[in-house]
């Protein structure tokens, strides 16, 4: 249990072959391996995810790769920020004992050319209905990652419950021994939810951007209050809608585990989901909204 103990070294590890090596080397003393892939730039939501592997398991390792397969738009990969540095202090900080940080040609050989994936509505709507290929390329790099680590437990942000459902069907599948862990969504202390591309919101971006969470938890009490679900989601679309400042992709309700509509009586957890762009910075937030 390493949770609270900042690390005083850190491997970096570069190469499928060192991080096998690294993982094997671990678990031939008896102790398990955390999973925390990331895309760097790295804040208090992923700190979270570290401080939460960390209490879990013995050996916490941090990826960090911005995967080009994921991106379905040329200017979010290039524009999307990159701050190794303090990447690595930012997992000692969290006790995070390894980073693997592999080049593209290592995670993928020659080609970046990537499968198809269908399952089901998990990669047909929302955010794979609004980012072709998206999923695909996760599923993709996701899968090379789970191969290359063969970590005893990943962690996962409920931030991105979509990539979450998606990857725990993925592990079902191919990873049947791998413990998939959802972390709670963490927010900036207005509210925002914590993303790497927030540094990229201008300040008038930022501030409009409030909207969002603050739609999420409108809904929240709404329904609460004894509002029709389906009635209150309207509403909300049409006043983001109006917005001039939002570029609306989605709200909507789901359940969480496998997204299937909001119905009355229906068993949850469901989410209220959002997607918009801000200023030109997409932006993605959630938030439990029946029980
Ligand atoms: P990314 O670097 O954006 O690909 O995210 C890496 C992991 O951190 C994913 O599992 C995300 O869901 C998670 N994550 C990103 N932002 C947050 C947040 N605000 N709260 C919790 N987890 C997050």
């Amino acid at each position: 249990m390493n949770q609270g103990k900042r690390a005083i070294s850190i491997r970096i590890l570069k190469t499928i072959k060192d991080v096998s090596e690294w993982v094997e080397e671990a678990h031939s003393q008896g102790l398990t391996v955390g999973f925390v892939p990331t895309m760097g730039a790295l804040h208090s939501g992923h700190a979270s995810l570290i401080s939460a592997a960390g209490e879990d398991c013995d050996r916490v390792l941090v990826s960090v790769f911005v995967n080009p397969t994921q991106f379905n738009d040329a200017a979010d990969f290039s524009g999307y920020p990159s701050t190794p540095d303090a990447d690595l202090a930012l997992v000692m900080e969290h006790g995070g004992a390894a980073v693997f940080m592999p080049d593209v040609q290592e995670m993928y050989g020659q080609t970046t050319q990537v499968n198809r994936v269908d399952y089901g509505r998990l990669t047909a709507g929302w955010e794979a209905a609004d980012r072709p290929g998206h999923f695909d390329g996760v599923v993709a790099i996701v899968d090379r990652l789970f191969h290359a680590v063969r970590p005893d437990a990943a962690f996962f942000g409920e931030k991105d419950l979509q990539q979450l459902a998606v990857v725990k069907t993925l592990a079902r599948r191919s990873h049947p021994n791998l413990r998939i862990v959802g972390c709670p969504l963490i927010r900036d202390v207005d509210g925002l939810a914590l993303s790497s591309r927030n540094v990229r919101l201008s300040i008038e971006a930022r501030d409009a951007a409030l909207i969002l969470p603050q739609t999420l938890f409108f809904i929240r009490e709404a329904i609460a209050a004894g509002g029709d679900p389906l009635l209150v989601l309207d509403e909300s679309r049409r006043n983001l809608d109006e917005n001039p400042m939002i570029e609306l992709a989605y709200l909507d309700l789901v359940h969480g585990e496998d997204f299937s509509a909001w119905t009355p009586g229906k068993s949850g957890p469901f989410y209220a989901i959002v997607t918009a762009k801000v200023g030109g910075v997409r932006l993605l937030d959630n938030l439990q909204v029946v029980p």
